[in-house]
């Protein structure tokens, strides 16, 4: 068997011509913002965030970046949030990770409005998420992720999808959602024993651990998808957590490193900055205040 490969590239790509379409048609002069806080100077983090910007201008998405120092504080980069959860004008917030050592992520990402965070990395969007919540706002890879199987045609239900990584990121919410799609889930991790005959059991499989070409041939079970979410560098070279050229011998589907499920992260991320925008934009109009017009960020009638 040869597997098909799964061109995240170019269903992303589709994802974002219709979110742009939408964003023309629907909204007239209003258009969704997101306001992405980048600390430090991590090099690889510029990166993403200047691909994010860019992304968001081509669907008509306004991006504000907000940089700080690596010398910034927990207590005032808590300050910056609270100011944009009241801005009504930023529909979505996100914070680039890795933050600095010395302040505590999920201390940081938990007091963003549930509302806002389109990252999804809030624990309150991750508990509607593992309570099945259809309000929750899931993280945009395993999104993205679940639109590249969707891509496949295959039934999910009763499905064993196998998942390498447990990360608050992909591995515990691409668990989630699987489950929530009525997969038979397996999480695995760097304590799992026997994990290449978990991995073999696996119609599906997930590889999000960051160890290159981890995944091999004789792991796979005849006809399983592969979904690679890895990216590492090997000799200069990117490649992911599978080991492609082999794995593809006996896969039916799988993702290409590069061009399969980042391109989704970006696409998806829009697609819930979007979601956010029009979920507030329905509160403003059918929402009567109490706030008496003390800053709550609504629009008062
Ligand atoms: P992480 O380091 O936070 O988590 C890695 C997980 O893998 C951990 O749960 C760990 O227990 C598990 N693990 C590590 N070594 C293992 C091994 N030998 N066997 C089994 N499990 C093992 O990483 P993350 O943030 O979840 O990211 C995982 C990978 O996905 C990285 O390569 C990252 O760059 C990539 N990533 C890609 C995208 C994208 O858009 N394509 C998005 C996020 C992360």
């Amino acid at each position: 068997m040869t597997a098909k490969i799964i061109d995240g590239k170019t269903i992303a790509a589709k994802v974002r011509e219709e979110l742009a379409q939408k964003i023309v048609s629907e909204n007239g002069q209003d258009m969704p913002v997101l306001a992405v806080i980048l600390v430090g100077d991590n090099e690889a983090s510029r990166i993403y965030v200047r691909n994010k910007k860019k992304a968001a201008a081509e669907v008509g998405i306004g991006c504000e970046v907000l940089e700080f120092s690596d010398t910034i504080g927990e207590h005032a980069l808590l300050e910056v949030i609270d100011e944009l959860n009241k801005n009504s004008y930023i529909n979505g917030i996100i914070v680039q990770l890795p933050l600095p050592k010395h302040i505590d992520s999920l201390h940081i990402l938990s007091k963003i409005r549930p509302e806002k965070d389109v990252d999804g990395f809030n624990p309150y969007n991750a508990g509607l998420l593992a309570c099945r919540e259809p309000d929750a706002i899931v993280s945009a890879t395993p999104r993205g992720i679940l639109k590249l199987l969707e891509s496949t045609g295959i039934e999910l239900t009763g499905k064993h999808a196998v998942v390498i990584g447990r990360s608050n990121i992909v591995g515990r919410p691409v668990s989630m959602l699987l489950l929530n799609q009525d997969c038979t889930v397996s999480i695995t991790h760097s304590k799992t024993e026997n994990l290449s005959e978990i991995v073999r059991q696996g119609d599906i499989v997930v590889a999000a651990c960051g160890c290159a070409k981890l995944v091999k041939k004789e792991w796979i079970k005849e006809g399983a998808v592969i979904i690679d979410v890895g990216i590492n560098r090997v000799d200069g070279k990117l490649c992911g957590d599978v080991d492609f050229d082999a794995v593809c011998e006996k896969a039916a589907f799988i993702t290409p490193v590069p061009g399969g499920v980042g391109p989704m992260t970006v696409a998806m991320l829009l697609e819930n900055t979007y979601e956010a925008f029009k979920k507030q934009q329905k509160l403003k109009t059918d929402h009567v205040c109490q706030c008496g017009g003390h800053g709550c960020g609504c629009h008062h009638k």
